[in-house]
């Protein structure tokens, strides 16, 4: 997925610095804070950002939430896409504290699951999410800038597709790569998606943090607009009433 993997050395503490800037900060979120503990000499720096709800997040959850995140970087990944490139942040003991409750990357992935943070994305790869769980070399879950408190939720649900990914055994793994079928492929996505918010709301509960509202409103918007595209291609899934309901519960 990445053509390229920069290691930092005392040259790249300035495009960490740049990149960061441009992951973490835009016009509607002025008030995030990035610092950066760093280090010119060493290959690691520290950065702790800040992220706060821009004005239009106050309004869509309930709940206004914060995120202190605190990262190591050590590498800037490239992607080369068709119209253009990306940078980003392979982000190592990535750690996020949630209004007050810390919740560990590493404690919530598959072992060997990386997270990146990068500047744009490939629209076509990433679909309707702001983020993709990309299943190739020890897994990545990949987020597109993480301006927003949101950005957690959009983590959370990329990590519940590699917990999914995790729990396939090869056959499973098999019968997905040879899916043609665009039915059947968008049959299959959705019942992944569920999946992946339940593995969501799952850890959500697990660390008792207080965005199960936020998460769960997120759901409903992102499955309503699966349950469009699915609708178009006539797709049925197969999925119980009783088995949505639970999904809500959780
Ligand atoms: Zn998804």
């Amino acid at each position: 997925m990445f053509n390229q993997e920069e290691n930092i050395g005392e040259s790249h503490a300035e495009s960490t610095k740049i990149i960061a800037n441009e992951i973490f900060i835009n016009s509607n979120h002025m008030e995030n804070v990035v610092d950066f503990k760093s280090t010119e000499n060493s290959e690691t720096i520290k950065v702790k950002i800040l992220v706060k709800p821009g004005e239009k997040e106050e309004l869509q959850h309930k709940n206004k939430f914060v995120v202190e995140i605190n990262i190591n970087v050590t590498y800037i990944v490239k992607q080369i896409f068709k119209d253009g490139s990306s940078e980003g942040l392979l982000c190592r003991e990535a750690s996020f504290v949630v209004n007050g409750i810390e919740v560990r990357f590493e404690d919530i992935a598959p072992k060997g699951v990386d997270l990146c943070i990068l500047s744009k994305y490939d629209t076509s790869l990433a679909g309707e999410e702001n983020g993709l769980y990309n299943p190739n070399d020890g897994g990545s879950v990949n987020l597109i800038n993480f301006y927003s408190p949101g950005s957690f939720i959009t983590m959370l649900h990329e990590i519940g597709h590699a917990l999914e990914d995790a729990n396939r055994n090869e056959g499973e793994k098999e019968i997905l790569r040879l899916a043609k079928d665009e039915r059947a492929i968008m049959q299959r996505s959705e019942v992944d998606e569920r999946n992946a918010w339940a593995n969501a709301l799952r850890i959500a509960k697990k660390y008792e943090l207080p965005i199960m509202g936020d998460i769960k409103r997120e759901m409903e918007r992102c499955l309503e607009i699966y349950q469009k595209k699915a609708d178009e291609l006539g797709v049925r899934a197969k999925i119980s009433n009783k088995k949505r309901k639970n999904d809500r519960k959780n």
